[in-house]
């Protein structure tokens, strides 16, 4: 059995195309097409070039010794806080931009909440020249002032989404109609392995650096390329899309995904999505969704605004029924205080999405010699003053 995306675009009974007709052709445009352009040499030279001296790739694989200590298991970092722009996001932003020149496109659009993808985005534009418009609600932009302010800075033109909730769902929107009144001169980058095929599984092939990189260092640390247990935070999916990508198929590898729970998975505030999730469409594909009995879409809530997000990626849709993936959800106390553990132990802060990954250690054992490696997706400044707020400190 394959966990990777099939020729139709479907990761078992998740995945494919649900789009308006309008915007058929561009996304055709890209389905025929990213395979070729990606296998390139010429691409393949630039993504990694760039990789390395404009992100800071590979990034470290560190044995965290305190941490492993304290829970009696061996337990790596993958350190993708150090990738510039803090995130592992910048990894697909560069390889879609590369994409969107080698289809001719001179204008990129994006959608952001939180604004870390927008920040992103904005600045391989900036990297390479090319204009960039970013649709965020109204209420995203006055909550997220500070990625607001980068993106100007680096030289985006943020759009206001002013219909419906004024938050990312408004935001996806503005793009789509965008994308469909520019079908030929503009991409559109999507910040995680959601979206119609061939999105999410492009973005997932961009983000599978992380793992191809794993197992070279993990190669030279432990004498084998795999580990028993790779860990990741789950908002959309792309983290943890590319760091369990070269071990999915390969059921020696236990995959753990870890999902927001809020305020607590049956509190109705929470972005617990495939725990609570139904099939349906969300974002033109068929993936689970927190939706009420007849089908419309949940408010998703967690304390951070990465993983808040109701819907997840066919790819982890699939793992999650499959029984491929193990789920675990983390409540915000939960995830806050592994924050602080980890800032403490190991002189690491992360961002608040990641310290969901760190929680987990609390409640699921694991044997004394199994190496696990928890992939450490951003770093916290952004999150400073969320942290200050809820510890008093
Ligand atoms: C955006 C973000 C996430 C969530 O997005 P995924 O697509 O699920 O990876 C997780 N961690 C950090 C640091 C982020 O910025």
């Amino acid at each position: 059995m394959s966990y990777h995306v099939n020729e139709k675009g479907y990761y078992g009974e998740f995945g494919g195309a649900y789009i308006p007709e309008m915007l058929y052709p561009n996304v055709e445009e890209l389905r025929q097409n990213y395979l070729e352009i990606t296998s390139e040499a010429s691409f393949k030279e630039e993504f990694s070039s760039l990789l390395k001296d404009y992100v800071g790739r590979p990034t470290p694989l560190y044995f965290a010794e305190r941490l492993s200590e304290k829970y009696n298991t061996k337990i790596y970092l993958k350190r993708e806080d150090l990738c510039h722009t803090g995130a592992h996001k910048v990894n697909n932003t560069i390889g879609q931009i590369l994409l969107a020149k080698k289809l001719g496109k001179n204008r990129i659009i994006a959608e952001t909440g939180a604004g870390q993808h927008g920040v992103a985005t904005a600045t391989v534009c900036a990297l390479m020249g090319i204009e960039c418009i970013v649709y965020m609600g109204e209420i995203d932009i006055e909550r997220q002032a500070p990625n607001v302010a980068r993106m100007k800075m680096l030289g985006a033109t943020v759009i206001p989404a002013l219909s419906g909730s004024r938050t990312l769902k408004d935001a996806t929107n503005e793009a789509i109609r965008d994308w469909i009144n520019n079908p030929t001169n503009t991409h559109y980058i999507i910040g995680s392995v959601v979206g119609p095929h061939p999105y999410p599984d492009m973005v997932a092939r961009f983000q599978s650096v992380i793992s191809e990189e794993i197992k070279e260092q993990l190669h030279e640390k432990e004498g084998r390329e795999e580990p028993d247990y790779v860990v990741a935070c789950v908002g959309g999916g792309s983290n943890a899309a590319g760091a369990y990508y070269h071990f999915l198929d390969n059921e020696e590898v236990g995959i753990i995904a870890v999902e927001a729970a809020g305020k607590g998975i049956h509190t109705g505030e929470s972005a617990a999505t495939s725990v609570l999730g139904k099939a349906g469409i969300i974002h033109g594909s068929k993936t689970l969704l927190m939706q009420t009995g007849d089908g419309q879409i949940t408010e998703p809530y967690s304390i951070s605004a990465g993983l808040d997000y109701p819907g997840v990626g066919p790819m982890h849709a699939h793992l999650y029924t499959s029984g491929r993936g193990e789920f675990i959800s983390i409540t915000d106390e939960d995830a806050m205080l592994a924050g602080l553990e980890l800032s403490k132990l190991e002189g690491i802060i992360p961002a608040i999405e990641t310290s969901h990954a760190f929680a987990i250690f609390k409640d699921r054992p694991f044997k004394n010699e199994d190496v696990v490696v928890v992939n450490l997706s951003g770093r916290g400044d952004k999150d400073l003053g969320t942290y200050i707020d809820y510890f008093n400190l």
